[in-house]
This record gives structure tokens, C-alpha cells and sequence, in this order.
């Protein structure tokens, strides 16, 4: 077998140091903490508990290999990750048992990712090898003018829960295409997968130093992280998490003035309009919002159906969410499983509850389920909310849908865009004008016509407003990785 072949067991994939130069190796401390099972609370495994020492020692080995790495042919470096796509997908099986397994994203979820993960590493393979400058039109006798893009050097890379596989797969897949060397921090709760592609990406060639993986704990880790924002030789962060956190970052890296990728929350308004297609606005909405249990950050938030189709929108809706299958990934019939921790039920039911005191009516849902656990909700419809109530203004991140109702376009349009955020929008409209002018006129780095399912990685992904700046995947997604340099040669004849 070849090594592009290599497939592994389960527990062959399961990792507990941090990646290194190469090596797989402790924290400095010695310290670990545990990844558990979001489903049963249980263990999976013990990881490296890294501070500012790790996250140092990450940085030197990424700044030594970055000059080789950078020098290499763009064919090289594409070539090399061909063979980590083929092995991610060779593994996807076991990829997507570890995601649903430290996540608790169904297992037909789980696999997903991890193909959608390997096709930005596909894509971005084939990306490095147009990496086009430009020869500007002469200007001057004797003068010639070109401007080449160059990698940006040493990038950190930190990452959500939510998207264990493909959030840290779509920074490390353009940063290495562009010849950028990599420091990355996966999220506390989620590490396991991250380990497991530097893993294949070592057998697929990466070169030690080129990825380097450290764990932390949410606490340590922001310690790890500070070292990273303070050091001159990291000179790009790409983040994708929380608003508040991506603030943080863009103030604390001032002080080097770093190139930032800020892939923040969103606040998605999902519109049907009277004229809509009520069936495929409800498949749309479906597959939109009930994604991982309702934690993605391009999750409808918050849904504004017309008077004239709210009732018979909102039966159809609520007679479709009661039937979802709740049951943890274990079980293949699951559509949705756990929240990620009981932190996130807490914020769910803060939301839901705050809705119902303020006049929201349960048209399915709207309580935890104790009895699979603490970190179980049920999927929730909520009709009549309005633009008082917490989940109008905060991202619930969980699987629940409040109905707002709206009588013409601008009211819809105005409620949309009243929000701070402006990642993902939706409507549903059979109209091509009013397609045509609400398409313009939505605050949102990406928007959603008559479509739920939004994600490629061809398309560029990322949001405007507080959602953050810079795109991942499509031709687009490689420039967050490269600086152009001018070059101007006098002297010629
Ligand atoms: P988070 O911001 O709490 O954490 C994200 C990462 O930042 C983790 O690795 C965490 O350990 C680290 N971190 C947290 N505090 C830090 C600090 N003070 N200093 C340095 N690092 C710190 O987000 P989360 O709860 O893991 O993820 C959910 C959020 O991510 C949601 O808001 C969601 O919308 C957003 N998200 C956005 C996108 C996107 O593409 N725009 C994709 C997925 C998730």
C-alpha cells in the first residue's frame, strides 16, 4: 500500500502531544487536560496543557523551516498537499467517528466535514500553481515595473469547536499553498482532529516545522496565544471564533501590527417572502439552521416570515422540527446531537426562556432534554418574536428557530440589517426584481438566494461588519496569505 492510501484505525488517530517540529512532544509544564464526549460527559483522551513556553518553542521551529518552505516550487508545495487531501479522504470514515466523537455532530455530519475540510486542501493545491504577479505597462524609459506576490511567513492559526476538521483545514490548506509556515491552537474543547491532519500531514511530507500544533486549555491557552500576538516573526493571524475574542486579537496584535483574517460571529436573517416556494423555503431553512445541531455561525438566527404566509409557513416548519431524530452520533438514525457543553445549553435556554416571558409562543421544543443529559436541547420553534427579546440581538448558537412576522420588503429589509453582524443572510422570493433588489441591499458577506446550503470551496467565504474581514476558500482565499512586493529595475536600455 502507498503511503497516499494509508489508512488508520481510530485509535492510531487519537493524539495527545503537541506537533512540534516534526515531533510529537509534551508541554513544556508536563500538564494535560481531558477532551470529553459532549454525548456522555466521558473522556477520550488526555492532551498537552500549553502556555507561552509551547506556543514559543512552535513559533521558533515555524520561523527556521519558513525559508526552505517558502523557496519551494509552488508545483512542490501542491504536490505535497495532494497527498494529504488523498489521505484525509482515505480516512474520512475514522475523521468523521473522531469529529463526532469530541463534537457530537451526527456521524453522516462527521464524515461530511471531513470531506468538505479535504476539498479546500484539493482546492488550494491547485491554487498554489497561479500564483500570478503582474508586469505594470512601462512608465519611464529605461524602467521596468512588476509588482509578485510573496507568502507573509510564520501564521497563527486559532480555531472553534464547531467545525473541529474544516475550520482549521481551510487556514492551514492556502497559508502552506502560498509557502506560509504554520502555528496553530485548536479549540480546548475539540483538539483531537486537529492532531490527527498534522498527523497525515506529516506522512504526506510535510516538512518539520512547516505545521506545528499546540493544545491549551481555555486558560493557558490564552497565554499561548498572547505570545503569539506579541512576537514580531508571527506576521499574520487568521482566526475564526467568537466577535468578542476576534476584537481582542485585532487590539492585542496592534503592538506588531499583524495581517489579520477575522472570521467572526453572525446574527443570519432568514426571509420568506409571500411569494416564496413555502416548501423549499422550509427544506432551505431546514438544512440551513438544523446543521450541527444549530451550531454554525451561517446558522439562520433569526427568521421573518410575511403576514400572508406566516401561519401556514410556521405549521409546516413546526410539524418538520418535531420530527427530528435527537440521539447522540452513536446512534446513525441522529440528526441532531449534543450542544458542545453545558454552557451552551445554559445560553440556549436563557434565550428561549427570555422569548417566552416576553410573549413568544412554543410551537415545538423549548426545553432541555435531561434525560440524555446536561448538554441536551430539544429543537425549538418559537412563533411571534420580536425584536425585544436577547435572541433577536445575540447569536443563540443552538438549535433553535423564532419566528418574526413582517408585512412588506423595506420593514424586512431594515430588520435584517439591524444588527452589528453581517455573515450570511437568506431569502426565499419567486419574484426576480425583488430577488434582484433584496440581494443588493442585505448587509452580509454572504448571502443565500432561494438556497440553504451555502458552503464550497470555491465560493469566498466570510462576513462584513462586526462577522470580521478577509475570505476563505475560492481564487480569493490565497491573497490573506500573501503580501505584494514592487519591484522597479532602472538601467535598462
Ligand atoms: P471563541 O471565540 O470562544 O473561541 C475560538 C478560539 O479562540 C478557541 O481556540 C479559543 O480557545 C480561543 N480563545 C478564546 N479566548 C481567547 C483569548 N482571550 N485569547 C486568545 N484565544 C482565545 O469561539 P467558539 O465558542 O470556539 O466558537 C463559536 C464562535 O465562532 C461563534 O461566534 C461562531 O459564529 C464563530 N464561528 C465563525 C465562523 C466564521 O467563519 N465566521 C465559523 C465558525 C464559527
Amino acid at each position: 500500500m502507498t503511503p497516499m492510501t494509508t489508512r488508520y484505525p481510530l485509535s492510531a488517530l487519537i493524539r495527545s502531544g503537541n506537533f512540534i517540529d516534526g515531533q510529537w512532544v509534551s508541554a513544556a509544564s508536563g500538564t494535560r487536560f481531558a477532551v470529553t464526549d459532549p454525548a456522555t460527559g466521558k473522556t477520550i483522551a488526555e492532551v498537552a496543557d500549553s502556555d507561552a513556553n509551547d506556543a514559543r518553542a512552535a513559533t521558533d521551529a515555524a520561523a527556521r523551516a519558513f525559508p526552505a518552505w517558502r523557496d519551494t516550487l509552488p508545483a512542490e508545495r501542491a504536490a505535497v498537499l495532494r497527498r494529504w487531501h488523498a489521505l484525509i479522504v482515505a480516512n474520512a470514515g475514522e475523521l468523521g467517528q473522531l469529529i463526532s466523537l469530541e463534537q457530537g455532530k451526527p456521524l453522516h455530519e462527521g464524515r461530511g466535514e471531513a470531506m468538505y475540510g479535504a476539498s479546500y486542501v484539493a482546492w488550494f493545491a491547485d491554487e498554489a500553481t497561479r500564483i500570478y504577479g503582474d508586469l505594470i505597462p512601462q512608465q519611464q524609459r529605461g524602467k521596468r515595473m512588476s509588482a509578485v506576490k510573496e507568502p507573509v511567513g510564520v501564521v497563527a492559526a486559532i480555531t472553534p469547536w464547531n467545525f473541529p476538521l474544516a475550520m482549521i483545514a481551510r487556514k492551514i490548506a492556502p497559508a502552506l499553498a502560498a509557502g506560509c509556515t504554520v502555528v496553530g491552537k485548536p479549540a480546548e474543547d475539540t483538539p483531537l482532529t486537529a492532531l490527527a491532519l498534522a498527523m497525515l500531514a506529516h506522512e504526506a511530507g510535510v516538512p518539520p516545522g512547516v505545521l506545528n500544533l499546540i493544545c491549551a486549555s481555555r486558560e493557558r491557552g490564552v497565554t499561548a496565544v498572547a505570545d503569539w500576538l506579541a512576537d514580531s516573526r508571527v506576521r499574520k493571524i487568521t482566526f475564526t471564533g467568537s466577535t468578542p475574542v476576534g476584537k481582542h486579537l485585532a487590539r492585542e496584535s496592534a503592538g506588531t501590527l499583524k495581517k489579520l483574517s477575522l472570521e467572526l460571529g453572525g446574527n443570519a436573517p432568514f426571509i420568506v417572502f409571500d411569494d416564496a416556494d413555502l416548501d423549499a423555503a422550509v427544506d432551505g431553512l431546514m438544512a440551513a439552521k438544523f446543521r450541527n445541531g444549530g451550531q454554525t455561525c451561517v446558522c439562520p438566527n433569526r427568521v421573518y416570515v410575511q403576514s400572508g404566509v406566516f401561519e401556514r409557513f410556521a405549521d409546516k416548519l413546526a410539524t418538520r422540527v418535531a420530527a427530528l431524530k435527537v440521539a447522540p452520533a452513536t446512534d446513525p438514525a441522529a440528526q441532531i446531537g449534543p450542544m458542545i457543553n453545558a454552557r451552551a445549553v445554559e445560553k440556549i435556554a436563557r434565550h428561549v426562556d427570555d422569548a417566552v416571558s416576553r410573549g413568544a409562543r412554543v410551537l415545538t421544543g423549548g426545553k432541555r432534554l435531561a434525560e440524555l443529559g446536561p448538554n441536551w436541547y430539544a429543537p425549538t420553534v418559537l412563533a411571534d418574536a420580536t425584536p425585544d427579546m436577547q435572541l433577536s440581538c445575540e447569536e443563540t448558537f443552538g438549535p433553535v428557530v423564532p419566528l418574526f412576522r413582517f408585512d412588506d420588503e423595506a420593514e424586512a429589509i431594515r430588520a435584517a440589517n439591524d444588527t452589528p453582524y453581517g455573515l450570511a443572510a437568506y431569502f426565499y422570493s419567486q419574484d426576480v426584481r425583488r430577488i434582484d433588489r433584496v440581494a443588493r441591499q442585505l448587509e452580509a458577506g454572504i448571502v443565500g438566494i432561494n438556497e440553504g446550503a451555502l458552503a464550497s470551496e470555491a465560493a469566498p467565504f466570510g462576513g462584513v461588519k462586526e462577522s470580521g474581514y478577509g475570505r476563505e476558500g475560492s481564487k480569493y482565499g490565497l491573497d490573506d496569505y500573501l503580501s505584494i512586493k514592487y519591484l522597479c529595475q532602472g538601467g535598462l536600455a
